[in-house]
């Protein structure tokens, strides 16, 4: 499908050219812009399912570049295309809008010392900063690679968003099939390269029953004891060593007193694996546990009593799988990686490159350089400091796909 795979694509070959040296060293020269670049994006507040704010200043953002076809898409993606001379192969280079915080969230980027402090300011703050720096550098120096790189900015990748943005891309929108290969930036970092995709299954469960008085209704069925029970179930599941596997009810709620039987009862309950037979197994196990829970809550209420309700509802899929080591899209990464004297490490994360990977079109998810910590907390922070290493790779990648 992909005529990015005819031939393999070599970072050294790009390296060689002498206006890709140009385009390199516009990272170093403009440390400053880019980083000046990051703090305002990161400022423009951007929650789950709120990006829009973000999506529309990226697009000025685009067109003041010079990049074609600019659009903010049905989904809310923003969209720009740097022409090559022809459309194939079309490469995406993505980063995603979104953050986990709420929209009451402060979003002021700080500066303390060489870091930058704000909610989101790597997770993907660092990764919007890169695709604006790369479509410069490759504007600025007129390189008119073969073909073409469609830069986009996604939603919905963190939590509930559940890869709605780049799935919309992918398989409704209207650059779906005709994508070869895609790439994103996300977080920090030089020698990662995310090449397997983790995944997992969500789920929002909610019993409900009638709720009477705790002591002259005793004998109703109970949504939280039900509850109790599923947790208690699922928490026995018989984990297997390898592979990966983990499990979290990470939320609960439910009754209104001390004294009342409640009448309703929720959790949300996150499932993962790097294997997709073992997702499958626990998540039929995690299933199986909560009916049986509520059979058991039901099977000791009095006759007369009505049964407890159950739902529960799939909040969250990501597609498990992988873009083999030995693709050219991987051996390309690690050759640049390794050019910029770095040791590559392949790694399994969950991300956007989740939804391709399951389409079958090449994916990869890199670090776009410096570091940071205390990701998806309020305490977030990002230091520039060796960015251009990022950048250089993410340049070579990039450029070796579309070719020269
Ligand atoms: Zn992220």
């Amino acid at each position: 499908m992909s005529s990015i795979l005819k031939t393999s694509p070599s970072a050294r070959a790009v390296l060689s050219s002498p206006e890709v040296g140009r385009a390199l060293s516009f990272f170093e020269r403009n440390a400053a812009a880019i980083t000046e670049e990051q703090i305002r994006i990161c400022s423009i507040p951007a929650s789950p399912f709120g990006e829009q704010q973000r999506a529309e200043y990226l697009r000025e953002k685009f067109s003041a570049l010079g990049l074609t076809e600019v659009e903010i898409d049905a989904e809310g993606n923003c969209l720009g295309l740097l022409e090559g001379r022809t459309r194939s192969p079309l490469l995406v280079v993505s980063a995603h809008l979104d953050t986990v915080f709420s929209p009451d969230t402060d979003f002021t980027v700080i500066r303390s010392g060489e870091r930058l402090l704000a909610p989101g300011i790597a997770d993907d703050g660092c990764g919007l900063a890169a695709l604006i720096a790369l479509a410069q550098a490759i504007l600025n120096e007129r390189i008119r690679p073969e073909g073409s790189i469609l830069f986009v900015g996604t939603v919905g990748e963190e939590g509930e968003g559940n890869l709605r943005g780049v799935r919309h891309l992918l398989t409704r929108g209207r650059w779906a099939s005709k994508v070869d290969a895609f790439l994103s930036f996300d977080g920090p970092g030089v020698d990662r390269i995310t090449n397997r995709a983790l995944g997992s299954r969500r789920y929002r469960v909610e019993i409900a029953g009638p709720g009477g008085h705790s002591w002259g209704d005793f004998g109703l069925p109970n949504p939280v004891h039900a509850i109790g029970r599923a947790i208690a179930r699922l928490a026995a599941y018989p984990l297997p060593r390898e592979p990966r596997t983990t499990f979290n009810v990470g939320r609960v709620e439910g009754g209104a007193s001390v004294n009342a039987i409640p009448e309703t009862a929720a959790m949300d309950v996150d499932l993962r694996s790097v294997a997709e037979a073992e997702l499958r197994r626990l998540d039929s196990f995690f299933r199986r546990a909560v009916r049986q829970a509520v059979d058991e809550e039901n099977a000791n209420k009095r006759p007369a009593d009505p049964l407890l309700d159950l739902k529960v509802d799939l909040i969250g899929e990501r597609p498990t799988g992988e873009t083999p080591a030995d693709s050219p899209l991987v051996e390309l990464a690690v050759e640049a990686t390794k050019l910029m004297g770095v040791e590559p490490r392949l790694d399994q994360s969950s991300t956007d490159s989740n939804l391709p990977i399951s389409l079958g079109i090449p994916a990869i998810t890199l670090g776009a350089g410096g570091t940071s910590g205390c990701s998806h907390t309020l305490a977030e922070w990002y230091d520039p400091r060796g960015r251009e290493l990022g950048l250089k790779r993410a340049l070579l990648v990039v450029l070796g796909l579309v070719r020269l």
